[in-house]
Formats: C-alpha cells, structure tokens, sequence
C-alpha cells in the first residue's frame, strides 16, 4: 500500500467483490489491493508449450493486478510512478524522476552505447469541468476515448489530497428514451458523474474541485488459466514487461535506460523528453496493440491476436506516419524470436503509434523498434490479454537485449562513405 496515496475511504465503502457463482481467481480483501498478493489461479499447464520456459500465470496475474489497478491518468501518475520505484530500486545502478516526471533506471553495460526502452505508466483519465449546485459532475476527455463506453461506468475521482472516491456515470432508463435518441451515441458533454453527493457544498468538502481527474473503475480479474481482464493493460502491460525484463537482465556490452514515461496519452509527451535527455543510440518501445480477433470483425483487420505472441511492430500510425520500423532492427527482433522459439505476430496498424515514434526523431535520429502485446478492448475498462503473450513478450526483450553489441548498434547507426 503506498501511504501517499491513501485509499482507506474507498477501503470503507467497497462492498465485497467476490459474489456466488463468480470463479474467486482474485479474492480482493482490500480495494485497490496495491501490493497485496492473495489470489488463487487454477492449475497451470505449462509444459509442451512453444517459448513458455519459466511461465509462471501466477506470478504475471500478480505483477499485472499491482499496476493496472493503480490509478494514473496522464500528468497524475504518481502512484504508478511509486510502484516502478518500488520495483527498481535494488536492480539499478542508476534511478532517478525527471524533470517531467518520467522514470529512468539505468544499468551499466560495458560500452556507453545506450539501448532506451520506454512503457507508459499514464492511462485515459477524464477531468471535472464543472459541478452543479445538486452534486452532479461534468467531465472533458485526457486521451483517446470511445465515448459509447462510457455511460454506466464506475469511475474513480481524485480528491486535492489525492484520495480516491467512486462515482458512476449517470444513464437515463430506456423507459424514457425515444427511438431517436437509441440510435444515437450520447457526446460526453451530455454525460455526467454522480458521486452520491446531494449539493455541491458536500462534493467540494470531499476534496472534489474543478480540475479533479478521473479514472475508469475496475479491477484486474481473471477470466480463464492465461486471460485477463482490466482497466489500463495499456499499458500497464508493457510497463511490466519492461520492468520484469530489465530485472532480469545483466547487461553486456550495451548500457540500458528503462524510461517509464507519462503523458504518452496526450501526445507522447515524457517519451519526446527522456529521450532528449538519454540521447539513446537505440530505442524499444513496448506497448499495447489492438487485438481483434473477436466476431463480425474480418480477419484483414485483426491487427493482432491474442495468445499467438508478441506482436513486432513493422509499421503504424495513418499511412506510416507514426513509426515505420528500423529494418535492422525488424531484422534483428525476428531473428531473436526465431533462435529462441518465442512465437511472435508482425504489426501492421493503420491507426495510433507509441512512444517508439517520439524518440526516433530525438536529435540526428535514433533507430527504434516496438514490441506490442496484443490486448482486446483497448481504452476500456475491459481490456483483454494473454498472460502468455506477456511472458513471450518479456522473452522476446531479454533475448534482444543478449543479442545486442556495441558493433551492431555502431553498425545500424551510421555508414560513413568517404
Ligand atoms: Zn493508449
């Protein structure tokens, strides 16, 4: 639990989480459950499946559960930003929070080439525009939101002291919804949030003030042996993929900055600093990317799916604008997946990009590269992944991280002609 960010009135009020009938794979005793480790997991088959040496769902489903129920919504990522402290601390030779509250653990390799990975600890937040005299919020958008997700939600409203309150947002019953207005998506400056208050006097008394922001409600649970489902997996999941990979990886000839970056979802913007600041000679970005393979949708447009592994970026944002792969570094991820067995899925996504298109145009240029896991849903409080893919992902990373020399990346970097 981070006594920064205290969570005991939410603790209070949470009613129970496990209901009859529902299968107790996260037994939460406490809201938020920050660091708290209690869960069961059914019986885990692990053997004879291709790149899943070490897989241990337990352990995943633990470390995911930890950062995604965190709250950080871009500018506010505090708590996120505690826990990546928390879990680099003894591993780094080198930790520190940057001016724009990026975080940056760096482990000394042999050379003073720089390999930069970056994960975002930010997710889509909402932020109170006004609140009228009968208690009730208005909100404008922090990100990239689907706005038919959101009536009906449960969400969480930051306090000036930085605790946490719940609230969802208000739907009008289809008793009294004209067949015009059931065809239509409801703009979010129509919606509003209901905190339980009857005034704006008792909102303002908990703290709740114009300017306040807002998350999505919802804990991370389990839905079968290796899927999982969440608010924030974007990317949360690629920040624990960073992380436990960093960890686990005793550099060579290669120096690493691990950056856990904010504001990614506003304009990648702690990404476009840290990599100013780190001046990287090679970058990798690991993230989220759309998964879907779900009904009605035309396997052309996947993009991505789920349980087939880590999805490596060859191209994205509209018509290449975001990032498009450094071939030698395309190269050299497949190569590393192909040696070690890990399955993996190429990315082609037409539509949004990642830090990876930030530090690429740092300076004179930094070749970069993305891993992506494939997640269901995303920016919704459902979001969906594999546990799998996490781990083949986190594979993937340490394999690239192994392979990497001096010579290569002198190699990739520039070619001098005369
Ligand atoms: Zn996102």
């Amino acid at each position: 639990m981070n006594p920064r960010s205290p969570h005991g009135e939410l603790a209070l009020k949470a009613s129970p989480l496990v209901r009859s009938g529902t299968p107790a794979y996260s037994i939460n005793l406490h809201f938020l459950n920050i660091g708290i480790k209690i869960y069961s997991t059914k019986g885990i088959r692990q053997e004879g499946m291709i790149g899943m040496r070490d897989f241990k769902a337990e352990e995943y489903f633990s470390l995911l559960k930890k950062y995604s129920d965190a709250n950080g919504p871009s500018g506010y990522e505090d708590e996120v930003r505690e826990l990546v402290i928390e879990d680099l601390r003894d591993v780094s030779d080198k930790l520190w929070i940057d001016s724009m509250g990026n975080v940056i653990a760096m482990k000394r390799g042999e050379t003073d080439r720089k390999l930069m990975v970056a994960a975002h600890m930010d997710e889509i937040g909402l932020i109170v525009k006004h609140i009228d005299d009968n208690g009730f919020l208005r909100f404008s958008p922090i990100g990239g939101w689907n706005e038919r997700i959101l009536p009906g939600s449960r969400v969480r409203i930051r306090s000036k002291e930085g605790k946490w309150f719940r609230g969802v947002i208000g739907v009008k019953p289809p008793h009294l919804i004209t067949p015009e207005e059931e065809k239509k998506v409801i703009e979010m400056n129509k919606l509003f949030i209901d905190v339980g208050a009857s005034s704006k006097e008792e909102v303002l008394s908990r703290g709740i003030e114009k300017g306040s922001v807002i998350v999505l409600d919802q804990e991370l649970e389990a839905l079968s042996d290796y899927r999982v489902t969440g608010k924030a997996l974007d990317d949360r999941a690629g920040l624990v993929v960073a992380l436990k990979s960093f960890i686990e990886t005793e550099p060579k000839d290669v120096t690493l900055y691990l950056v856990a970056t904010v504001q990614e979802e506003v304009g990648l913007k702690g990404a476009r600093t840290s990599a100013f600041q780190i001046s990287p000679h090679l970058a990798i970005a690991l993230d989220t990317t759309t998964a879907n393979d779900v009904p009605d949708v035309e396997e052309h447009e996947a993009v991505a799916k789920l349980g087939k592994g880590p999805a490596i970026k060859v191209v994205d944002g509209r018509s290449g604008s975001g990032l498009i792969t450094h071939p030698k570094v395309l190269e050299k991820l497949i190569s590393v997946a192909k040696e070690r067995n890990i399955p993996y899925q190429a990315e082609v996504l037409t539509g949004g990009t990642t830090d990876s298109s930030a530090i690429q145009l740092t300076k004179e240029g930094v070749p970069a590269g993305t891993i992506s896991i494939p997640t269901r849903y995303i920016h919704s409080q459902v979001e969906l992944l594999d546990l799998r893919d996490l781990h083949n992902s986190v594979e993937l990373l340490k394999g690239f991280y192994e392979s990497l020399t001096a010579d290569w990346i002198d190699g990739v970097r520039e070619k001098i002609i005369k």
